[in-house]
């Protein structure tokens, strides 16, 4: 069983528009389990999209088309497959209902070329549009392949496919088992780093299939694999994340598309009843607003400081004056400084801080990128540790950002009473 999708649109061919249609598309038919290996896009021409049917229909077994349903003269999609299909288009009645009783409620005359959209290549079974006029359609062919259209505005068209197209396509394809994934997210290894470490098991994957992909500061994992019910997926996951995380676990932080390094690090410490708060030189209060976008987290955060300047770092968080003269601003004794004063005045029980060179120009003759991050983390010594990060300023400022929060992670993993 294959399938492929043919956007049509010359808006997508000249980049006003996203492709958006295709990859949900593409996504659906994942998850029932229908290889798909060709997306095209084609503009609104007839013979081009005759041509791109045509290539289609000779390659896979079902062909699903998006877009040009609409009434206007460069919505040809029906009209095309029809041809091509050699049926003419018949009258869908309730569709047909549903569009003049559109347009007597809205007291708008109605041209014609409304008609068009209950419209159906005979022999289809029609698909309701419950998002608007357009109808689709589900052909079966047994000599050629197999069409499904669908409108192109994206609320129509996933509504068409989730509630008219999907239970369709389980029944006729039989497909019982479905692709189940998960993801790992990963941060302080790079991409090709995490590549090289799991060569051996990306190159030797059997059932679950692992690729990794480069995020802002990350990398995550997908696992996916095909299989009949829910347990017998997680068991291969289950297995694989364990060879996995027995490589490279040191750096993974948690799963999800939807999640981030900092969610999971404030949603632990405000499960544990951990406070915290930051001293902010390079950051500049970033480190705080970042944590400012998890929900809840006023229960841990009280507030905190930005110390930009040697003064502030001394009235505000008590870093004396003889450290900055001695050590230097960017430095560990700084870092440290800054740290311990900052959970000292707000009692907290943990706190962090950020001092460093955030660029263009070097500090204190210190390279751009940097930076001292300093951790105090409840009666534990209070330590500080130095990074070189590359990029421009605001780079280099939310590296610091995601590092700060990986030491605090690593310190609630290695935290004994937790
Ligand atoms: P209409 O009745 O609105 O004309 P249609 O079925 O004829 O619908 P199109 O004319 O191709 O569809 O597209 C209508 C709108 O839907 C586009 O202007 C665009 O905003 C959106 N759209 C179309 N194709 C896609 C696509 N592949 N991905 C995302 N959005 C799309
Ligand atoms: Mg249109």
């Amino acid at each position: 069983m294959q399938a492929e999708i043919i956007a049509v649109g010359t808006e997508i061919l000249l980049g006003q528009i996203t492709n958006t249609n295709s990859t949900y598309i593409a996504r659906g038919l994942a998850a029932l389990g229908i290889d798909s290996y060709y997306q095209t896009v084609v503009g609104d021409n007839q013979q081009r999209l005759m041509m791109a049917i045509g290539i289609a229909a000779q390659r896979s077994d079902l062909v699903i088309l998006v877009g040009g349903l609409g009434p206007t003269k460069d919505d040809l999609t029906k009209q095309t497959l029809a041809s091509y299909l050699n049926v003419p288009l018949v009258e869908e009645p309730t569709a047909m209902q549903v569009i003049t009783h559109h347009f007597e409620q809205t007291k708008q005359p109605m041209t014609v070329n409304n008609r068009l959209q209950a419209l159906y290549p005979q022999g289809a079974a029609p698909l309701t549009n419950h998002n608007g006029l357009a109808i689709g359609a589900f052909y079966q062919s047994a000599d050629s392949a197999d069409f499904v259209l669908l409108p192109g505005p994206p609320r129509e068209m996933q509504r068409m496919f989730d509630t008219e197209v999907q239970p369709r396509l389980q029944a006729v394809y039989g497909q019982q088992s479905h692709i189940y994934s998960r993801v790992l997210r990963f941060y302080g290894i790079t991409e090709s780093m995490l590549a090289t470490e799991l060569q051996s098991l990306i190159e030797h994957q059997k059932t679950v299939t692992i690729a990794p992909y480069a995020k802002t500061h990350e990398v995550t994992l997908r696992l996916s694999v095909q299989a009949e019910t829910q347990a017998v997926a997680t068991d291969s996951l289950d297995a694989v994340e364990k060879q996995i995380r027995a490589r490279v676990g040191e750096y993974c932080y948690g799963y999800g598309d939807d999640n981030s390094l900092v969610k999971v690090v404030i949603e632990q410490m405000i499960a544990a009843h951990l406070s915290i708060t930051a001293a902010e030189s390079l950051t500049a209060g970033l480190f705080q607003s970042t944590i400012g976008g998890v929900p809840g987290v006023s229960a841990i955060f009280p507030g905190g400081f930005v110390t930009y300047a040697n003064a502030a770092k001394h009235q505000l968080v008590n870093v004396p004056q003889t450290i900055i003269d001695t050590a230097g601003v960017v430095s560990e004794a700084t870092a440290k400084a800054m740290a311990t004063g900052a959970k000292r005045q707000l009692t907290t029980e943990t706190a962090l801080s950020f001092t460093g060179a955030a660029g263009p120009d070097a500090l204190e003759g210190q390279p751009a990128g940097t930076v001292w991050i300093g951790l105090a983390y409840r009666d534990q010594p209070v330590v500080a540790k130095l990074y070189h990060f590359t990029g421009d300023r605001q780079q280099i400022r939310e590296h610091s950002v995601m590092a700060g929060l990986d030491l605090l992670r690593r310190a609630l993993a290695a935290d004994q009473r937790l």
